[in-house]
């Protein structure tokens, strides 16, 4: 019998799992295991990898026999700043340290027989490439972010597209690599990292990494393993799953494309924001941080205006500084004239033929996918529903399928109405597929494709018609949003904006704010060498004020910032939605009723609720949401946990099948 002291380490089990579990760390690993280690446990008779939190010589208080760990494993071991920052995840956006666990670790178990794998040599043999010369706007801009980097303030870089942010970025970037530390360039989406990857490559060649949900796990095991060991400095190329990489030292942190919502997460959980991790993921470090956009987010903005950051303006395009010329058409005035043909009117159709004919490409903007968004029965009026969702069936012509966007289910399609039994089923409303069919008919002779979630499932496909198009080998590419990302194509020269208004029909506080970005960045997809680009814009509102700030080039929200104060929206609320789904509707009600109660007793908390959303039976699940407004004072973290553990335990002893989640700053 010995008289040491027992130890114990909490540790995070890579489950969804409420409250503490601490194990008795054995006497002959006791110098080892801290904070960060990782450890072989047995949890409820089964075997995990846990991490180790915290370790302590305070008898952990809970139920249950403690059990011993059973072995130390040489790796993941983790730094105190990832520890951290799992931490802040959890409480910040409402969930377990458990479940930010299985986000930083996609591949189930990271195990200590991994496979080494081989590096790549594909670089060796090439010669370096040089990054851009600077031009002198840039010089200037660099600099004074330099100055905001070294007195530790965030810097907001905003600048049109074809400013140059990406040799700024690539200066700021060498420098940090020069003083040994890491550097983190966030995008937030796959297609623009597999663009910016080749010339990033060029410039830093074994220095770059990449990581993304879209590798292989080997892929990403590797990335992971290269910066565990810190054998760097490396500059890693990432989309919002980098902030899981276990830096030990980590010198710059880049944002780009700063006000995409593709920086959320939004299932599964953690339901987290890569841009506003990363920042708290720089600040552990002490690191740099710089943030761009040609259309920042109202957020920085006012950010910036306030002082917390520091904004420096690039508005000169690196080769050239035309700005497009907007054409609005009013398509219920030109229907009234006969000027339409289907969707198209016939303006547009003559400023397509001629950017045609002039060797240059167009691009046509719908912001819905499939052939239509539904059928209907010409006649009794039937809309063919999902049978597991409340939503409407969207027509796919090109499979023959009616499908469901919510649950992917899909039935063949049939002009017979279930309904009255007659063969009155035609299609409603135009996607994307049918935006390229009617452009097909009318110009025969064009090359045309379509790029949508449809036609880009695989990674090859989607590569093949960007390069396609980049090449000059088609004429017209018909696309959704994911078109208005960063793509560079020099011959661009019309853009074409089908159903403008349907960018407006959200329940979204921000479809304002967003609509004009995605104008923005749409326009700047053209005309970036020499010539000035033209956008048309269709809609049956002519009038509406975002059309007005977009032909004026102005960005400024002033009076949106004062609605939003007023009415208590972000950023001068904090919104947490909460989602609670049931088989059982009568259970779900129940539920909900309770709910509504304990939150009107519940101090410091504005809610609205329980509504229905939009869509509110998905996969036969039946759907409530609360929205919760949270002022922006001190203790809000402390209302927050209260919520959160109230609300937990109200589920577990009232749920009756329910589930339950939290999205923090849901839009
Ligand atoms: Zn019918
Ligand atoms: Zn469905």
């Amino acid at each position: 019998m010995t008289n040491h002291k027992v130890i114990f380490a909490k540790v995070i089990l890579p489950l969804r799992f409420e409250g503490e579990v601490s194990y008795i760390v054995p006497e002959s690993i006791v110098k080892e295991v801290k904070p960060g280690s990782s450890v072989k446990v047995k949890f409820s008779g089964r075997d995990y990898i846990a991490i180790v939190e915290e370790v302590t010589s305070e008898n952990p208080n809970y139920k249950g026999r403690i059990l011993e760990i059973e072995s130390i494993i040489e790796k993941p071991l983790l730094s105190s700043q990832v520890i951290e920052l799992w931490r802040w995840i959890a409480d910040y956006y409402m969930c377990t340290t458990g479940e930010v666990y299985r986000a930083a670790f996609p591949s189930a178990s990271f195990n200590q027989t991994v496979k080494r794998v081989k590096k790549r040599t594909q670089t060796t043999e090439k010669e370096r490439e040089l990054p851009n010369e600077l031009s002198d706007k840039q010089k200037n801009a660099c600099s004074k972010i330099s100055e905001q980097l070294s007195a530790g303030v965030t810097t907001l870089l905003k600048g049109v597209t074809g400013s140059g942010k990406t040799e700024i970025y690539i200066s700021l970037a060498e420098e940090v690599l020069n003083s040994g530390r890491n550097v983190l360039y966030m995008l937030p989406e796959i297609a623009l990292s597999r663009q910016l990857s080749h010339r990033l490559e060029k410039i830093f060649r074994d220095k770059l990494l990449i990581y993304h949900s879209g590798q292989t796990a080997s892929e990403r095991r590797s990335v992971f393993e290269k910066i565990m060991e810190g054998s760097g400095p490396y500059i890693v190329l990432g989309l919002r799953s980098a902030v899981f990489l276990p830096f030990s030292s980590l010198g710059l942190v880049i944002i780009d494309e700063e006000h995409d919502s593709s920086y959320k997460q939004n299932e599964p959980s953690p339901r987290y924001n890569g841009h506003d991790t990363a920042l708290v993921l720089a600040k552990l470090f002490n690191a740099g941080v710089v943030m761009g956009s040609a259309t920042p987010s109202l957020e920085s903005l006012y950010n910036a205006l306030s002082g917390r950051y520091t904004l420096v303006e690039l508005n000169e395009k690196y080769y050239s500084d035309h700005s497009p010329r907007i054409e609005i058409i009013d398509t219920i005035r030109e229907e009234k004239r006969g000027q339409m043909e289907g969707i198209f009117s016939r303006k547009t159709i003559s400023a397509i033929e001629s950017c045609i004919s002039s060797g240059e490409q167009v691009l046509i903007f719908r912001n819905r996918r499939s052939y239509s968004p539904f059928v209907q029965c010409i006649y009794c009026g039937h809309i063919p529903m999902c049978t597991s969702c409340n939503v409407s069936v969207s027509y796919h012509k090109s499979k023959g399928l009616l499908s469901c966007h919510y649950c992917g289910q899909s039935i063949r399609f049939n002009t017979i109405c279930t309904k009255c039994g007659k063969p009155g089923l035609k299609e409603r409303g135009s996607g994307t597929e049918m935006v390229e069919e009617q452009i097909a008919k009318l110009l025969p002779k064009a090359r045309i494709a379509r790029f949508d979630a449809e036609t880009t499932q695989s990674r090859g496909e989607q590569k093949r018609i960007i390069k396609e198009f980049a090449k000059g080998e088609l004429d017209i590419l018909v696309g959704t949003q994911m078109l208005s990302k960063g793509f560079d194509f020099s011959k661009l020269n019309l853009i074409i904006i089908i159903h403008a208004d349907s960018m407006f029909s959200t329940e979204d506080f921000r479809a304002g704010e967003r609509a004009l970005q995605m104008l923005t960045q749409l326009a700047g997809r053209g005309g970036r060498r020499d010539k000035e680009a033209s956008v048309i814009i269709q809609t049956a509102q002519p009038d509406n004020n975002i059309y007005r700030m977009f032909i004026e080039g102005n960005d400024d929200f002033g009076t949106e910032l004062s609605e939003r104060k007023e009415f208590g929206y972000p950023p001068f609320v904090r919104l947490i939605k909460i989602i609670i789904k049931n088989k059982n509707i009568r259970e779900l009600h129940n539920f909900a009723a309770k709910y509504t109660d304990y939150l009107n007793t519940a101090d410091s908390i504005r809610f609205t609720g329980p509504f229905a959303p939009p869509v509110d039976i998905v996969r036969g699940e039946h759907i409530l949401n609360f929205l919760i407004k949270l002022p922006r004072t001190k203790d809000v973290r402390s209302v927050k946990r209260a919520l959160y553990d109230h609300t937990v335990k109200m589920v577990k002893n009232e749920g009756h099948g329910l589930k339950l989640w939290f999205d923090v700053d849901p839009y």
